[in-house]
């Protein structure tokens, strides 16, 4: 038997636009196609890779759903933070620091950050990506990769999302040079950043391809010398759209008389707003004005049934409003100021594609959707449990 190795390197908003019109490793990679990225905001992206599920099963679409009962910011609710002046308090280091210490309090292993949610409304909020999604049972109940690969008894290695994404390529090469390992999963998540501050259009983002191109070919020559074939697929979440404008949508709610945590609750991610109702008088009143609000609309069942976010016990809030493809939500719970690029507008739109980058073809499966990646990577994880 052949010993070969099969790695899988997501490198987080590598977007079809992103590519296009600048060169990336055609030779060592000469399949490529633009793939649909899933519907929804940053932390949707990497449970939906990790369980080929749609977040109607996996349940991560957003940091924010409604669930005071069994929200981990209950201290919050007291403390009166809110009073504090905001220049300070809303510092992102203050929040890291607070976020750090709940983070500990909860014993959460998954990425934890408060964002700019206001002091006094975290108490109404749950927080979902409590546990680390990477190791096995981190999506339970739904399987994950790590399950696969612990179910199929194949020697793997997995990023530590925790680490710099150099000291994750780092840790993949000396892995490969073991020799042991037959499947990896390698985490990169730096591009993202950059091209939120720079956007696509960015001088920076050649720079930075050819950066990972130098990390491939180097993780490619260690292949070589240890193994006897490989297979290497560059896979990403999405892409990234340029910022265009903004609306002020939580000034416009805010203005509308109504009573926080008592007559409705909202959550006001980058790019769409959710919004949970409880009384007949905060809906209309709410939906009237949201119809008015421009360069956004309110989602219907169909686009996110078919899109897999539709709830029927409303998880993430009644009413989705998203904004037209590179229009922020400002301010919003995430950031006081919209960023230069952002992602989490319309799946159809072509600044949202995520690309799809390998050694080899695919002539077994179809990839259309980010999600289809799980598909071919436990075909590979089975094929190997098989040898
Ligand atoms: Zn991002």
């Amino acid at each position: 038997m052949k010993k070969d190795i099969t790695i899988f390197m997501f490198i987080d908003a590598m977007g079809w636009e992103v590519l296009k019109g600048r060169t990336f490793l055609e030779e060592l990679l000469p399949y490529r196609q633009p793939v649909g990225m899933q519907f929804g905001y940053s932390c949707t992206a990497i449970p939906t890779i990790l369980t080929g599920e749609r977040p109607a099963e996996h349940k991560h679409l957003s940091f924010y759903y409604y669930n005071p009962e069994d929200s981990p910011f209950k201290m919050f609710k007291n403390l009166g933070l809110h009073y504090l002046p905001s220049v300070i308090m809303d510092r992102w280091r203050v929040r890291h620091q607070l976020s750090k210490i709940v983070k500990k309090m909860y014993n959460f292993t998954g990425y934890f950050e408060m964002y700019a949610m206001p002091f006094n409304r975290l108490h109404y909020f749950d927080y979902i990506e409590k546990t680390d999604l990477f190791v096995a049972g981190g999506l339970s109940p739904t399987p994950n990769l790590a399950d696969l690969l612990v179910k199929n008894n194949v020697p793997h290695s997995i990023s530590n999302w925790r680490l710099t994404e150099e000291q994750n390529i780092e840790a993949m090469i000396d892995q490969v040079k073991q020799g042991d390992i037959r499947f990896a999963f390698l985490y990169t998540a730096a591009m993202d950043g950059l091209l939120h501050r720079v956007t696509k259009d960015g001088k920076e983002i050649q720079e930075k391809l050819d950066w990972y191109a130098g990390k491939v070919e180097k993780l490619v020559s260690a292949i070589k010398e240890h193994y006897e074939d490989y297979s290497l697929f560059l896979i990403s979440d999405h892409g990234m759209t340029t910022l265009t404008g903004t609306q002020d949508v939580k000034g416009k709610i805010e203005g509308l008389g109504l009573e926080f945590g008592k007559d409705y609750v909202a959550v006001y991610d980058s790019t769409m707003a959710r919004f949970w109702y409880f009384n007949d008088k905060a809906r209309t009143i709410i939906l009237e004005a949201l119809a008015e609000i421009p360069q956004s609309s309110i989602l219907d069942e169909e686009y996110l049934r078919k899109h897999g976010v539709w709830f029927e016990d409303k998880l993430f809030g009644e009413t989705y409003l998203l904004m037209e493809p590179g229009v922020q939500i400002e301010p919003c719970d995430m950031g006081r100021k919209a960023l230069a690029g952002m992602h989490g507008f319309a799946p159809e739109h072509p600044d949202s594609m995520a690309a799809f980058l390998g050694s080899e073809p695919i002539n077994d499966q179809e990839i259309n959707w980010v999600g289809d990646y799980f598909k071919v990577m436990k075909s590979r994880i089975e094929k190997i449990a098989a040898e």
